[in-house]
């Protein structure tokens, strides 16, 4: 087994016992162990701390729930499977009818030997979840079970991981993964994974542009580091949100919001580098991950998410068998390469920003003019020099490379940097 494949797989199996959830003890278990391989702060934010539109909930933490038989048998145990208890459930130690605890049990009859994943993070609730097998084998209707659920809510934080690996430019790139699953293989300790493997690896360059890298719970976390890091945030143009990336089905992409952004071309040549080319490309939607956030008009920062077995599209997905039986070392070390690659091509990138973004530079100031009040011929594939002069000042706003720009005028990027240097050299532009 490839180094890397061990490396992968001793992480899987450390991390998948873990009891997660949006906050509590596991997920700050999570981040300690990833520390162990990257340099990751871990941030706190308190509870009910009012994050845009949201209020960090309370801390939840659960130390063993089970469902016993009339004959004091164990027939639900929290402690064979983290998922038989809904995320978020409160204490409960009582003895039930059928009748009285059937709407609090749920399962999945389409796949009858999987327990759900089922979460009630701001309604108060308990539930527990088991498979169909297991519902027809150990309940009856006139039978009375004991339930009880340790667990307990107080005022603590929410535990979210950072790490900022600085580049020769400011300019940064944001690479968030979400923490918030217990016992689910794909979605999504695969993409906690890849992101911990890629930072290990991205740490050891000299990097020309700057990474963020966010391991935080969905929704609720996302939305709290954007908002205890704002103005970080909206300075970032693009990102990834890593998930669902071990699965052994088909690799998949959902585009960011702007399906013209740079970021996708990126996606598209990084899967050619591997030679996948049957990947699924999903358009981006207000669903999904935590794109949702960044995404969102206050930040706008253009996220892509490469998968393999993307979520809502295996049977498994949020259910016992998305599993280690699931998603395997070799599965989430191809991912790894196709997010190596869209690096790798980040890497390249060169952008600019103009110095004087109010209204038209006067170009025969600085002596940018074309002699002789321009030289009007195309010379560049139908361009004159003064057209790229133009253009590159009007689209040079810090966010688009030299790359697009050149697509967009159909110009080859070389042709453009001569000019770009020259118009940095003056300081009309300024090199990110
Ligand atoms: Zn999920």
């Amino acid at each position: 087994m490839p180094d890397i494949h061990s490396e992968i797989d001793v992480l899987l199996k450390r991390l998948f016992p873990i009891c997660r959830s949006i906050t509590g003890d596991g997920n700050r278990e999570t981040l300690r162990i990833l520390r162990e391989i990257i340099p990751l702060e871990i941030i706190e934010y308190p509870s009910g701390q009012e994050v845009f539109d949201w209020t960090i909930p309370d801390e939840w933490n659960i130390r063993d729930a089970w469902i016993k038989n009339a004959k004091g048998q164990k027939i639900i145990d929290f402690k064979s499977c983290n998922l038989h208890v809904m995320c978020y459930s409160e204490f409960i130690n009582k003895t039930l009818s059928f009748s009285e605890l059937k709407s609090h049990l749920f399962f999945n009859k389409e796949l009858p030997d999987a327990v759900p994943y089922r979460t009630s993070y701001y309604k108060k609730d308990w539930a527990f979840c088991l498979s169909f097998s297991e519902f027809q084998k150990h309940f009856k209707v006139n039978e009375s079970y004991e339930v009880f659920i340790d667990s307990e809510f107080k005022k603590g934080s929410l535990s979210v991981g950072e790490l900022l690996l600085p580049g020769k430019s400011k300019k940064e790139f944001l690479i968030s993964t979400y923490i918030c699953h217990p016992s689910l293989a794909n979605d999504n300790l695969s993409g906690v994974v890849l992101a911990a493997m890629l930072a290990k690896e991205l740490s050891k360059k000299e990097l020309n542009f700057s990474y963020r890298f966010v391991f935080c719970p969905e929704t609720i976390g996302a939305v709290a580091y954007c908002f205890n890091n704002q103005e970080e945030m909206k300075a970032i143009d693009a990102g990834f949100v890593v998930t669902t990336v071990g699965g052994p089905g088909n690799f998949a992409c959902k585009r960011s919001f702007n399906k013209e952004h740079y970021i996708n071309a990126i996606v598209n040549k990084a899967f050619a580098d591997c030679d996948i080319s049957g990947f699924d490309s999903y358009p981006f939607d207000p669903h999904g991950s935590d794109e949702r956030q960044y995404s969102s008009q206050g930040f706008r920062i253009n996220t892509t998410s490469i998968c393999k077995d993307k979520y809502y599209e295996y049977p498994y997905y949020h259910t016992s068998l998305d599993n280690l039986d699931f998603v395997s070392a070799e599965e989430i070390s191809k991912t790894l390469d196709v997010y190596k690659n869209a690096i790798k091509h980040i890497e390249k990138l060169a952008f600019y920003k103009s110095s004087k973004p109010n209204c038209e530079v006067m170009l025969s100031k600085h002596d940018m003019y074309p002699a002789g009040g321009g030289d009007w011929r195309p010379v560049f594939g139908g361009m004159t020099e003064l057209d790229l002069i133009l253009w590159l000042l009007f689209y040079c706003d810090g966010n688009m490379p030299l790359i697009k720009v050149a697509q967009i005028l159909k110009v080859s990027e070389k042709e453009l940097t001569v000019i770009a240097l020259a118009l940095e050299n003056k300081g009309l532009l300024i090199k990110l």
